[in-house]
């Protein structure tokens, strides 16, 4: 621009952007309309639009200026010439002399050799860099700080033209940490086998902004200050709350957020955004794009963390412009959903129709977490701890869920999809040989009956016994349905579900285990105060016989359910005798009312207690004279034994549940058990895995329950395990001072055929 020529207005060429983009023709045709007019609207001679192609290669897709007769032909790679340098650091470039620029090169082809001062800007999306746009002028002129800002906001509206999968197809564009487009592998955490083949959905997807360009700046002006102040609000609430105003670390952490969130530059570079013509949304996911696209080029951890800060601050802006809760469950219009999130409880899990899940990714999380449970029910492979998966996809990205091998493949080429479609065939074909076996007993090569049992929570579960050829519900998880209401259930509520549980189980076991809320398990409309240590604090029995009506509403349902019929119910979380017998007094209440009002009893009654709470190994002899049965919940007990956070993914393997120790541990308890006569069962993970399975069956435990996938292939295991022989060996193992004897166990199986 000429000094002294008007300078163009940003929030007209905006608008024109948008109308040409918005108008008729092909994408090409509309990205050769918009060069144009961008051109035009910056005072410019030339403008063009490079696109990110496979292999980190930039090539020019449309120009006003250069010769047409190179568009499609010059690429230049990340970090060649000035515009893949632009691309390489995600930074605007505005040069007077460009051609004196170390980075330059020549691309004779452009006849770009007269233009002598250029002004680049990243086109980004979801914070990658997925292409360049470029304005040339002949005059070796400065171009202002508002022209760049400008022509970053034109980037901005020109990225839903590039991305819209019509110039390139989507999976094309789907660059890995700014740059490649490449296929990738990652590595996680075992939860739940199986193949799953589909396609990414973000449990908290980045905001579809239809609106991009403002009608009235000044109202989006407002409408950002009264989200920010909303957001300052809640933020304020959360940092008040009594927990967290007592200090700590949860306290340094919120409050450096909040640092983040007051800092008064992010307002006014967001402010700018919207003068320059954007709405509020756009301005905010503008500045997120550009902030975000900085900052992935730093190496360190600790400033790399803070993204994930800025991300759930645009995303909590985001929710408060649009005064909704971000959620991708609205969004299962795929039928091969892949679920990718970072963390997510057992009941935003439910929020999606399981029927389309075909896995589930979580960049944290483990194995024992509630929402791997839930999934675990749903039977979808499952992988945890996947290391910055959602910096690494994009939705509607192809991926596999490799569960038995803790991996991921994101964007899998034809050859690794071709691989896994085969694997799948190949395991559904198992499953149907897992089937076969039914209707055959659960027997070891020596005579050895061991019962298998499901774990269910849902009333689907309760379908699988029948298709399994499972012996009965050892463990029934009572909370899940309680997770999913609006408000609590009523003893009728309760009635009609435990009937319907029992009905469908027709005439086979089920154990109610009462309510194990807290911890992770939250109810929506419960008194959820934050507590320092949940998994440790009021939970389970602790909250039931802190309000016992909760508890004898619930017994008062089970009762009335298995009128006439068979009653199973056990105690969660109990962590001495005195809390069994409470319980039990106010069950024995409850039969007592029934019996008054003239209710029909059930005709069996047994009442077990779970051992999960470590102190309470310490009063088997007492609680064993008290009980029907024992089940051993190993999820719990493993993490009090070891002191081991369950969901914390720095420890998921720390400890082994294969310890000598552990394995000494619960043989002790069996023992216990045997001599008390009182049945024993276990219910917690490490049942489901065949090699522990073996390794507790070789401990002389004769009873487990698992979630209904696992019974086929345990039964495969149980069927070729001549136990005695394991016996003996196990019996050298308990004392050993080793992390683990999983690999003898493993040799073990290897060297006497068993199917593990
Ligand atoms: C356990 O702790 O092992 C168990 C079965 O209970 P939950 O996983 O529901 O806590
Ligand atoms: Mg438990």
């Amino acid at each position: 621009m000429a000094p002294g020529q008007a300078s163009p207005n940003p929030r007209r060429l905006l608008a024109r952007v948008r109308d040409v983009m918005a108008g008729a023709g092909s994408a090409q045709h509309r990205l050769d309309e918009t060069v144009a007019v961008i051109a035009e609207g910056t005072a410019a001679e030339v403008c063009s639009v490079y696109v990110m192609r496979p292999g980190e290669v930039l090539e020019l897709f449309a120009t006003h200026g250069l010769r047409a007769s190179a568009v499609h032909l010059t690429r230049l790679r990340v970090g060649e010439g000035l515009v893949g340098e632009i691309a390489a650091h995600a930074r605007p470039l505005a040069l007077a002399d460009a051609q004196g620029h170390p980075s330059f090169v020549f691309r004779p082809e452009t006849g770009e050799e007269i233009y002598h001062s250029l002004m680049g800007v990243p086109i980004l999306r979801g914070g990658r860099v997925i292409g360049v746009l470029v304005v040339q002028n002949r005059t070796r002129r400065q171009y202002l700080e508002e022209e760049v800002e400008a022509l970053q906001t034109v980037a901005m509206v020109l990225a839903e033209l590039v991305a819209g999968g019509e110039l390139v197809s989507r999976d094309e564009l789907r660059p890995v940490d700014g740059i490649a487009l490449l296929p990738l592998r990652l590595e996680g955490v075992y939860v739940n086998s199986g193949i799953g083949i589909g396609r990414a959905v973000l449990h908290q997807p980045r905001f579809d902004i239809h609106h991009l360009v403002a009608e009235d700046p000044e109202l989006e002006h407002r409408r950002l200050s009264q989200a920010f102040a909303d957001m300052h609000g809640a933020l304020d609430d959360m940092l008040q709350s009594s927990e967290i105003a007592r200090g700590g670390e949860h306290h340094d952490i919120l409050e450096s957020y909040r640092m983040i969130a007051e800092d008064a530059g992010l307002m006014a570079r967001i402010d700018e955004a919207i003068t320059g013509g954007l709405t509020a949304e756009a301005a905010v996911q503008k500045v997120h794009n550009d902030i975000r696209a900085r900052m992935s080029q730093i190496t360190d951890p600790y400033l790399r963390e803070r993204i994930h800060d800025l991300d759930d601050l645009a995303n909590r802006l985001l929710q408060h412009l649009f005064g909704a809760e971000g959620t991708a469950a609205g969004d299962d219009r795929l039928d091969d959903m892949i679920l990718v999130a970072r963390s997510m409880g057992p009941a935003q899990l439910l929020d999606y129709d399981h029927s389309r899940l075909r896995g589930l990714v979580l960049e944290e999380g483990s194995a024992t977490s509630h929402v791997a449970i839930v999934a675990k029910a749903f039977d979808i492979p499952v992988v945890v701890h996947a290391r910055e998966v959602l910096d690494r996809v994009e939705p509607g990205d192809p991926i596999i869920v490799d569960g038995d091998n803790a991996q991921v493949f994101i964007r899998p080429g034809e050859d690794i999809r071709q691989a896994f479609a085969a694997g799948k065939k190949a395991r559904d074909l198992r499953q149907a040989a897992y089937a076969s076996l039914r209707e055959l007993p659960a027997v070891t090569v020596d005579g050895q009956t061991v019962g298998i049992n499901i774990n269910a929570g849902l009333l689907i579960d309760v379908a699988h016994l029948k298709d399994s050829g499972a012996a009965g519900i050892g463990l029934y998880r009572t909370e899940i349905p309680f997770m999913v209401r609006a408000d609590f259930p009523d003893v009728a509520a309760q009635q009609r579900l435990y009937t319907k549980v029992l009905r469908r189980a027709d005439g086979k076991p089920v154990v109610f285990r009462t309510l194990d809320v807290g911890g992770d398990k939250l109810l929506p409309y419960w008194d959820n105060s934050e507590e320092e240590n949940p998994i440790m604090g009021w939970r389970a029995i602790r909250v039931s016989l802190d309000h016992p009506a909760v508890l004898r509403h619930q017994l008062r349902a089970m009762i009335r359910a298995a009128a006439g019929g068979e009653l199973r119910v056990m105690f969660p979380m109990l962590a001495e005798v005195a809390e069994f017998d409470a319980a039990r007094a106010l069950l024995e209440m409850e039969l007592d009312r029934e019996r008054e009002r003239g209710g029909r009893l059930p005709g069996l009654l047994e009442v077990g207690a779970m051992l999960e709470v470590p102190a309470l190994a310490f009063q088997l002899p007492a609680l064993l004279e008290r009980v029907d049965f024992l089940s051993i919940g190993s999820n719990d007990l493993l993490q009090f034994l070891f002191a081991s956070d369950r969901n914390n993914v720095r420890l998921a393997e720390r400890y082994d549940s294969l310890s000598p120790l552990f394995l000494g541990f619960l043989r002790s308890v069996l023992e216990q058990c045997r001599r008390a006569s009182v049945p024993v069962s276990l219910c917690g993970d490490m049942a489901s895995r065949p090699l522990e399975a073996m390794a507790l069956v070789g401990m002389g435990l004769r009873d487990i329950s698992v979630p209904p996938s696992a019974v086929g292939p345990l039964k495969a295991m149980i069927r070729s395990l001549d136990s005695a022989p394991l016996r003996d060996c196990m019996s050298r193992l308990y004392g050993q001072q080793r992390h683990s004897v999983r690999e003898h166990l493993r040799a073990f199986a290897k060297d006497h055929g068993v199917m593990i």
